[in-house]
């Protein structure tokens, strides 16, 4: 990442500010090195309207326009985590191809690209879109690919995929995604309705797929088609 974009606005967020959010994090179970790093490092007040940039290493999720938000820290690594425990597991770490939907401000998406070999990421809401990828440019990531479809379908052209993060709640598992899972792959998803919601985690083993429940969470819904 771009080091001098990495530190602008340094004196309000402070180092101390992003290091009692990382602590938090440690607190609350999260125990990857490499995800607590990522957390650490990656500039989460560029990511928001500058009036909340105070509040930007605090663990909530907060508003980014577009009746959208920036998740909450915590669930960002909890998902990060799970996404690297599988691949580590799969051996292909290094070499991985993750699909996001959902990509909003592009925070998550940043996390997770400093850490895989690529992630192809979708948004449905177009300006929010446009927005993001000049965000992202700028702080010179050039390991994402991003495009303005709905998600529920995948990305077939790029499938199979290693791992699949889903940051908005489907009523059940989109079937696109797992066919369009590698072998031994993952797909970490939000899945409920607006009253009730748990995140799921879906591993394709020998062409069997098996779904674990991890724990009870709050997200935006994933919606039918997009929005020009
Ligand atoms: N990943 C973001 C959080 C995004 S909020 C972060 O790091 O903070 C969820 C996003 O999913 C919103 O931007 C919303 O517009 C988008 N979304 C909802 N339904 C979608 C769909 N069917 N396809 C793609 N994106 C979708």
């Amino acid at each position: 990442m771009n080091s001098s974009i990495q530190q602008e606005g340094i004196g309000m967020t402070s180092l101390r500010t992003r290091e009692r959010l990382v602590q938090r994090l440690i607190d609350q179970g999260i125990q990857q090195i490499a995800v607590l790093e990522a957390i650490r490092t990656t500039p989460r007040h560029l990511f928001i309207e500058e009036a909340l940039a105070h509040r930007a290493y605090e663990d909530v999720s907060l508003p980014i326009g577009f009746d959208q938000t920036i998740s909450q820290p915590y669930i960002v690594a909890r998902m990060t985590e799970i996404v690297l425990s599988a691949l580590a597991k799969g051996g292909s770490l290094e070499k991985a191809n993750v699909l996001e939907l959902g990509t909003g401000c592009g925070y998550q998406t940043t996390i997770l690209a400093q850490l895989v070999k690529r992630v192809y990421s979708i948004e449905r809401i177009s300006a929010l879109l446009q927005k993001t990828k000049e965000r992202l440019s700028q702080l010179g990531i050039n390991n994402i690919q991003l495009k303005c479809a709905d998600g529920r379908y995948g990305w077939p052209q790029h499938a199979p995929f290693d791992a699949i993060i889903t940051t908005a709640a489907a009523p059940s598992i989109p079937k696109a995604l797992v066919e369009q899972l590698a072998e031994g792959g993952v797909i970490v998803i939000p899945v409920g309705n607006s009253q009730r919601q748990e995140l799921q985690v879906c591993r394709k083993l020998n062409g069997k797929v098996e779904v674990e429940s991890v724990e009870p969470v709050v997200f935006v819904p994933l919606l039918e088609g997009v929005v020009r």
